[in-house]
């Protein structure tokens, strides 16, 4: 797979997370933080990548 693919495969994933995680808890804080990387340890990782792959959909940093 092309790297610039599985960037976009690595942040549809990221996303999905992310808004699952929001079923947990609403805003970006600590929680929010803990039980995403407990779902994708590379949430970090993954963030930077899809930021990179995808500017125009990338909001900023939740950190
Ligand atoms: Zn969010």
């Amino acid at each position: 797979m092309p790297a610039s693919r599985a960037a976009g495969a690595s942040g549809r994933g990221l996303v999905l997370v992310h808004e699952l995680c929001h079923l947990r808890a609403s805003r970006h804080g600590a929680a929010f933080r803990r039980q995403l990387r407990l779902v994708l340890p590379d949430a970090d990782a993954r963030e930077t990548a899809f930021a990179a792959a995808e500017p125009e959909l990338w909001r900023g940093a939740v950190r």
